[in-house]
């Protein structure tokens, strides 16, 4: 039987989510309801639609010039044997690299984690772990909160440790089936003011980040 995962959404071109021009699989399902969560419509597990992991490593498999993949959400540790899987696979035809936002501890998961997210950490080259914290709001690589931490778990990427102190890689657009789509970690109050100016103009958006 063909492994699913439930998704909220995927773009195939994203350069503000990880290193390089990356693959991104927004995963739907978050129990954590942070406050100031930039994407509570990814909370809810029935939301978002399935899709097969074969079919996704074909689509990521086929996009143009793509360094690597990064998983966000919604909470990527809740479907960590689906993206383990994943990752096994499309590396069977490809070096990518794996980055994974999780609102999980890297030492919880380590400690406690269940096998499947065991397995997961130890095919990431890149974790930013920790919830999103409205007070310790912050504008720093890949993190939207000063709580939150980048840890390079492979040797690829380590020569951006001394770049962590630098702000958010910023955001960018995408049309996806009509819609204008944002990614990236949003300063506070974004995803708002956004929405409103899109309103002034009758533009449909849908917006995703951490
Ligand atoms: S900020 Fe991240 S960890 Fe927190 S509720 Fe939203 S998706 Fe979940």
């Amino acid at each position: 039987m063909k492994t699913v995962i439930r998704a909220a959404r995927y773009s195939l071109a994203c350069s503000v989510l990880g290193p390089g021009l990356r693959g991104v699989l927004w995963v739907q399902g978050c129990r954590r309801h942070c406050p100031g969560c930039v994407a509570p419509e990814m909370q809810p597990f029935e939301g978002g639609f399935e899709i097969s992991v074969d079919e996704l490593a074909d689509l990521f498999l086929n996009a143009s010039n793509l360094e690597g993949i990064t998983f966000s959400g919604g909470e990527p540790m809740e479907q960590a044997e689906a993206l383990a899987e994943l990752i096994l696979k499309t590396r069977e035809k490809k070096d990518f690299s794996f980055f994974c936002f999780t609102g999980f501890l890297l030492e919880d998961l380590i400690q406690s984690g269940t096998p499947a997210q065991k397995q997961l950490v130890s095919l990431l080259d890149v974790l930013v772990d920790g919830p999103f914290v409205e007070e310790e709001y912050a504008n720093l690589l890949w993190r939207g909160s000063a709580n939150q931490r980048v840890h390079f778990l492979s040797d690829r990427y380590k020569d951006w440790a001394d770049r962590l102190s630098e702000p958010s890689q910023g955001l960018e657009l995408e049309f996806d089936s009509g819609m204008l789509k944002w990614m990236g970690i949003p300063p506070l109050g974004f995803r708002e003011k956004f929405a409103s100016k899109m309103a002034e103009f009758d533009i449909i958006i849908e917006k995703r980040s951490l």
